[in-house]
């Protein structure tokens, strides 16, 4: 069965034939996709300290009091300008009259699964209408298992949580709503791709929901994973906007976090130029064994397919004991056969590069039409890329009935 043409009548917002995502390209270099950037009206949340120190001394201020300001919304997640209390009274009047607000994204509505994740629609400052405007974001208690093994547990710069229901937590965040690429098995492709999130908005999802559970930056163990709804390296600036911002001004580690990209090759090249400072980890979507099989689930493969793909993976500088993740999705039927796994294992060893493989079992959709792989083909892929020498982790799915788990994104409110 042809599912490019199957898919784009399902979803007809999304160019099933790739020659027509060279829109993605248009503008700056080949990064950013033609989707208006809308940035909330006013919101100090989004600039970074020296960005509010200007605006401070453009008032008229002395420029600590952009590191102030800083501290207020980043550190202690203070919402509201009127009680950021280290600024003057007068000041804070003054930035009100301006139209200045603190503009950090809200969770407007929460969904929790039986297993205890929970997905939260968050509403970005300045919204025209509420549903247009929410994002996904999920909250995994105890993580699902994609992080081990990729280097983060050993960094030691945070212990496990004291006093909370958790030891540790991963944080899935969404950088665009809705996405282009049009990946067959993906529920976020059949919203096709509706806008760019700004830096603001997608550091300010880690905001509120570090705030909703009271997370204490440098002692809970928190992981943060560029996985939810969106590309991230077709809306790059803003996307690392944002792990500048996680970075130095909320203070968490980008050796707590993971970018996965669908494969997005000018995204990862730029990347591996990134400073180890602000660089997350990076995974990357492979889901096929092979470029046949990869171009007919994944469009994007025909514009940049896996040789490509693996060529510029290896521009990446990793740091000690860090790996690149592979992301497999397992299709029954489709991509979970044994021959399948071996094709794997060659390609990813094939890299060079200290790897691993995270396998994902499909997670169901309305109007997708894949299967679940059977539990015995996932335990024997997993078996087969483990006597081959490769480190394989499966991905418990987290969340399913709430919609939460990998590829559920679509702003269902159903739950
Ligand atoms: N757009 C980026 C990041 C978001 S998708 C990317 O594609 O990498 C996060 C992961 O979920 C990807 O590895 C993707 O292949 C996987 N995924 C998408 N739909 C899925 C589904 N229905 N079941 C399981 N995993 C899915
Ligand atoms: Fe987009 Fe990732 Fe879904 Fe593919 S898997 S459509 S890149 S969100």
């Amino acid at each position: 069965m042809d599912r490019g043409r199957e898919c784009s009548i399902l979803n007809p917002d999304v160019p099933a034939d790739p020659s027509q995502l060279v829109h993605l390209d248009a503008g700056n270099p080949v990064l950013e996709s033609t989707a208006v950037s809308r940035a909330p009206g006013k919101a100090l949340f989004g600039l970074d300290a020296d960005a509010l120190a200007s605006l401070m001394v453009a008032m008229g201020e002395p420029g600590f009091r952009g590191s102030q300001l800083a501290e207020a919304i980043y550190r202690q997640r203070v919402d509201d300008l009127g009680k950021i209390t280290t600024l003057p009274r007068a000041l804070r009047a003054r930035l009100a009259a301006d139209g200045w607000e603190v503009g950090c994204p809200r969770i407007a509505q929460v969904f929790t699964s039986v297993d205890g994740t929970e997905r939260y629609l968050v509403q970005c400052a300045g919204a025209d209408t509420a549903q247009a405007q929410t994002v996904e974001t999920v909250w995994m208690p105890e993580g699902d298992d994609g992080e081990a093994g990729d280097g983060s547990e050993e960094d030691g710069a945070e212990k496990g949580a004291t006093g909370k229901s958790w030891n540790r937590a991963t944080i899935c965040v969404s950088s665009q709503v809705g996405c282009a690429v049009n990946c067959q098995f993906c529920l976020t492709a059949k919203l096709g791709l509706q806008r760019n999130l700004s830096a603001g908005e997608i550091a300010g999802q880690v905001i509120a929901v570090l705030a909703r559970h009271a997370v204490q930056v440098g002692r809970d163990r928190v992981n943060l994973v560029f996985m939810g709804m969106g590309e991230p390296f077709l809306n790059y600036d803003n996307f690392m906007g944002a792990v500048r911002l996680l970075v130095r001004e909320v203070g968490l580690s980008p050796q707590r976090m993971t970018v996965s990209t669908s494969g997005i090759v000018p995204g990862i090249e730029r990347f591996a130029t990134e400073p180890a400072e602000v660089r997350p980890k990076l995974a990357i979507s492979l889901n096929a064994p092979n470029d046949l099989i990869r171009q007919e689930l994944m469009p994007i493969n025909r514009k940049w397919n896996i040789k490509s793909l693996m060529d510029a993976v290896r521009q990446i500088k990793l740091r000690p004991r860090e790996r690149v993740t592979f992301e497999y999705v397992l299709l029954g039927g489709v991509t979970d056969q044994p021959a399948h796994a071996l094709e794997v294992a060659r390609l990813v060893r094939r890299t060079g590069l200290p790897v691993k493989v995270n396998l994902i079992a499909w997670n169901p959709g309305p109007g997708i039409t894949y299967s679940m792989p059977p539990p015995e083909a996932v335990e024997a892929f997993r078996a087969t890329l483990a006597g081959e020498g490769i480190a394989t982790y499966l991905r418990r799915p987290r969340g399913r009935d709430v919609f939460a788990a990998c590829g559920q994104l679509k702003r269902t409110v159903e739950g």
